[in-house]
């Protein structure tokens, strides 16, 4: 590979689980669009590098994917998603030190400026350690919104991310503490948010033709379902979820992570016929923003959460782990924008069709639709030209590149 040499050298370092990567690498994009005479050496795993770059496309010469060792040895297939990632974590910071170092001494450019995921505490040591003596400068995407913690709403200790408050011995929760205790260092902190970040991820993959289905249903009348890029719900609650879906009155799309034709019960997809599609992938932010969707079933990740803002769609709200019960709790006693299910406990058969009618079809679900909207309308001005989203981003292209 022929590599110009370019005096500026951003080393970009992104988790690779669940959605982290996304976003980061349309913010470096972003900022990479400015000057293209500037280097930005992208790293993460392969799998992450091959998915987040076929996803968002943009032709940019100025970024390198690179990628990292993912901790799994040769041959071995973890036995959960959970382990995949705790191997990853024991992996690094060594997998990015010598990855860095590799690009380096390939292409003799040093690194200016390193922006990282905020989970990465050794962003820090990485920037103030720059061999040739210029200020370290870190940048971290948060996607944990520890700000809610000031927001004055009560929160409650079960909320936190599991490992937080016990079992603090857990490599998430040193992780997160580390986070933490380092995140103040950091030159600028960016956040995915409205006051922060272009929140659009872009999706053009629709090969179920899920918009073309949608185009057919009335206004409000459909239900979206989806967990994320990696959330399947345990047994019991897919088949509560999967019978409340086929007796109720509403069409859904059901994006799902695993094999639904093994995991959803017998006879399910016959049954319910043209009355729902379930996918293995939805372009989930243009659905949201389709007319006829009238509510949001999330685990309440916050790309999520931010594009159901911009689609005006309530949630009912079944958060899993990480930032999702924090969230949850802002969507429902906050903004008022949601429904979280029973606390303590999934989905039942009884708990899903209860909040699904309440949201779709009560007073209480368009007030629920009415806040959402008005967060869509904020959200909007936040980047328009004045807005505090647009202001923020010229502070740290200008922070990057200067
Ligand atoms: N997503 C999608 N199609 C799907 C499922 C998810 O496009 O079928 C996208 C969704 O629009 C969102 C992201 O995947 O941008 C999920 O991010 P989130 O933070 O909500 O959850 P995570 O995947 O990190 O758990």
């Amino acid at each position: 590979k022929v590599v110009p040499f370019s005096p500026k050298h951003v080393a970009v370092l992104a988790f690779p689980f669940g959605t982290h990567a996304g976003p980061l690498l349309i913010m470096v994009q972003r900022i990479a669009t400015e000057d293209l005479d500037v280097r930005f050496s992208f790293f993460s795993t392969k799998i992450s590098n091959a998915k987040t770059f076929k996803l968002n496309k943009t032709g940019l010469w100025n970024i390198y994917p690179y990628n990292v060792h993912d901790g799994i040895p040769e041959g071995y297939v973890p036995r959960h998603p959970m382990e995949a990632i705790e191997r990853f974590m024991y992996a690094m910071p060594r997998n990015f030190r010598s990855a860095i170092d590799e690009v380096v001494a390939e292409t003799g450019n040093k690194i200016t400026c390193l922006i990282t995921d905020a989970f990465y505490w050794f962003g820090a040591e990485i920037a103030s350690g720059l061999p040739f003596g210029l200020q370290g400068l870190t940048l971290s995407l948060s996607t944990l919104k520890l700000t809610f913690l000031g927001s004055g709403h009560p929160m409650k200790v079960s909320d936190l991310p599991e490992g937080v408050v016990r079992d603090i011995e857990n490599p998430m929760a040193t992780m997160l503490h580390k986070m933490g205790v380092t995140l103040s260092q950091a030159t600028a902190v960016a956040i995915n948010s409205f006051v922060d970040v272009h929140p659009i991820i872009v999706n053009v993959h629709d090969e179920e033709r899920c918009l073309e289905w949608l185009e057919k249903r009335e206004k409000k009348s459909v239900v979206y379902v989806s967990f994320g890029s990696v959330i399947t719900p345990s047994p019991h609650e897919l088949f509560a979820l999967a019978e409340a879906l086929e007796e109720c009155e509403y069409s859904f799309i059901w994006s799902f992570v695993g094999n639904h034709k093994k995991q959803l019960p017998e006879g399910f997809l016959e049954r319910i016929g043209n009355k729902g599609k379930v996918v293995a992938w939805a372009p989930q932010n243009e659905i949201l923003q389709h007319p006829a969707i009238g509510v949001c079933v999330t685990h309440c990740g916050w790309n999520s959460i931010l594009e159901c803002m911009l689609g005006g769609v309530p949630m009912i709200c079944r958060p899993f782990f990480g930032d999702q019960k924090l969230n949850t709790r802002m969507i429902e006693n906050e903004w008022r924008i949601g429904v979280a299910i029973d606390e303590n406990g999934g989905f039942t058969r009884e708990n899903i069709t209860r909040t699904l009618v309440s949201t779709m079809s009560s007073e209480k679900g368009r007030l629920m639709r009415k806040n959402a909207l008005e967060l869509r309308e904020c959200a909007i001005k936040e980047i328009e030209c004045n807005g505090s989203s647009i202001r923020d981003l010229n502070t740290l292209i200008h922070i990057v590149l200067s």
